[in-house]
């Protein structure tokens, strides 16, 4: 686990020493993250770097999972589904199990802290506890809000409406809601095996084992095998792409416990694929983070062609990496790619491969791209200002008479 003053290479002594300052205030506080897994996804990925983080500043932080079985976990995929706009039969009786699993849970957690942050939509009823314990509840969203199904919302709202305050990724994704709401963008761990720098015969051994030809250039989309993440979008591009240059396409991903829909997915996926031996459909198991840092570093041009998504974690990763991303204009990925500056942003399947040919015809532009990226990753989306983020809204919770929300 990497120590907090090793950030000061990258970000410079004056952030951490921040850190340090405002962590101390919050020396008394214990802070509590509930989600729903432990893997998969870009939470996981950001409480397993954060929670040791904070402790390490000072913060009593800890992190609870809630329990559902497969039953709770459909609905809650359909729940999400409709939050990012597709049409879901969620019916009033998949709403009462919903939240007889949230109750269940609220009977298992040993001991609700000062803090209680929880995060997306599976856990949100939690808050019901409220009326008994009183504290502090935070509601912090990790999704793609710009487009909720009108009924779904509704029946959250009334859930989120019992927090203190909620928290998003984008300004598009606030709600007309009667709490104040807190904008705070994700981020990435730099020094995570996800990120850190690796050296090349690290990369070339990875690109082997998956019989991946170094010698040509490679298309990269790294995502959780899901619809809202277009897998099959992507080997359309790879298609159109395919007939003037000899590409070779990975699309990378493992699941996670509370996704149940990843192995229809796959499954598509992989019949869409057939027999092309340049599509390279590889199912990673949870802790693949070497071989995603390397397949990342290892590749011409990354893929993230989304059509919904709450930040695109894996947006920020590949343009640390000075990688030149393609991403579609959805969610939280306009804050992190300034169109044709940063990366390009595109909109369909056409617009996607169009890109991609004048990169791979263009390496001198597609670089530039990649290093506008990762400047604009280091100066906004590194774990140590997501940090300060968090500990400046748990500090301001006990000062709410001082704090002007706009
Ligand atoms: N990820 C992973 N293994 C996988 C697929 C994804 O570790 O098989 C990671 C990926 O590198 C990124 C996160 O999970 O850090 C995905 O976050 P993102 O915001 O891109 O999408 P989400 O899955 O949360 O919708």
């Amino acid at each position: 686990m990497s120590n907090i003053n090793d950030y000061i290479d990258i970000v410079g002594q004056d952030v951490i020493d921040e850190l340090h300052i405002i962590g101390n205030k919050l020396h008394d506080k214990t802070v509590q993250n509930i989600n729903s897994t432990s893997v998969g996804g870009g939470v996981a990925e950001i409480l397993t770097r954060m929670v040791p983080l904070l402790r390490q500043l000072g913060v009593n932080a800890r992190w609870d999972i809630i329990k559902g079985n497969e039953k709770f976990f459909a609905i809650t995929k359909k729940i999400h589904n409709a939050l990012h706009g597709v049409n879901e039969d969620i019916s009033s009786e998949d709403l009462e199990y919903f939240l007889e699993v949230n109750r269940e849970n609220i009977e298992e957690i040993s001991s609700f802290e000062d803090i209680l942050f929880i995060h997306d939509p599976q856990p949100i009823a939690l808050v019901e506890k409220k009326r008994d314990i009183g504290k502090n509840w935070v509601w912090r969203c990790h999704i793609d809000f710009t487009d909720p199904k009108p009924d779904i919302m509704n029946f959250l709202k009334s859930y989120i409406e019992k927090y203190d305050s909620a928290v998003f990724s984008a300004p598009a994704f606030s709600k007309d809601i009667s709490i104040p709401q807190i904008l705070i963008s994700p981020s990435i761990d730099p020094l995570s095996d996800k990120n850190k720098e690796l050296n090349q015969d690290m990369i070339d051994s990875v690109l082997e084992r998956f019989e991946i030809d170094k010698d040509r250039p490679i298309v990269t989309q790294i995502s959780r095998f899901d619809y809202l993440k277009d897998p099959v979008g992507v080997i359309e591009v790879y298609k159109k792409v395919k007939k003037y240059i000899d590409i070779q396409l990975i699309l990378a991903g493992g699941g996670a416990t509370d996704d149940p829909e990843g192995i229809k997915v796959l499954e598509e996926v992989r019949s869409k694929a057939a027999d092309d031996r340049d599509i390279h459909v590889i199912l990673l198991p949870p802790s693949s983070d070497i071989e995603i840092n390397a397949l990342q570093r290892g590749s011409t041009v990354i893929l993230q062609k989304s059509l919904k998504e709450g930040f695109g974690l894996t947006v920020s990763e590949s343009l640390w990496k000075a990688k030149p991303v393609i991403a579609s204009a959805v969610g939280g990925i306009p804050f992190q790619i300034k169109h044709k500056y940063s990366g390009i942003l595109t909109h369909s399947i056409d617009g996607t491969s169009h890109y991609l040919k004048q990169l791979l015809y263009e390496p001198e532009y597609a670089q530039k791209l990649g290093v506008n990226g990762k400047e604009h990753i280091k100066n906004n989306f590194l774990i140590t200002r997501h940090i300060r983020d968090y500990m400046l809204l748990f500090l301001s919770l006990y000062h709410k008479d001082d704090v002007v929300y706009l």
